[in-house]
């Protein structure tokens, strides 16, 4: 019976044993996976208001799963994989000019 040290949680320290979790794959090679993308969803990535009042963060995540080198991470707690990377990016500048411009009248 395999036995996994508990290091997720800080302050938290023991082992778990028994059967192994189902580590699925990686979506982008064949290392197991530890995590998934956060990347909105083009579907919700899209602002519905030119002004990008609207740029809504609905819960539709990509949700590929990625393994520690496929991951991106542009911020703390966020993995996005290889295809989310880019347009993540482009998101992020798009809101970030549009409160710019929000903040000058
Ligand atoms: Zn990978
Ligand atoms: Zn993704």
């Amino acid at each position: 019976m395999p036995c996994t040290p508990i290091k997720h949680y800080p302050g938290v320290r023991g082992v778990v044993c028994g059967p192994r979790p189902r580590s699925k794959p990686c979506a982008f090679c064949p290392r197991a996976a530890s995590r998934l993308c956060d990347g909105v969803t083009r579907k919700a990535a899209v602002p519905t208001d030119p002004t990008f009042e609207d740029v809504a963060l609905q819960d539709s995540t990509c949700d590929k799963r990625l393994c520690d080198r496929c991951s991106r991470s542009p911020e703390d707690g966020k993995d996005y994989c290889p295809g989310c990377a880019p347009a993540e990016s482009i998101r992020r500048r798009a809101i970030a000019a549009a409160m710019l411009l929000k903040a000058v009248p």
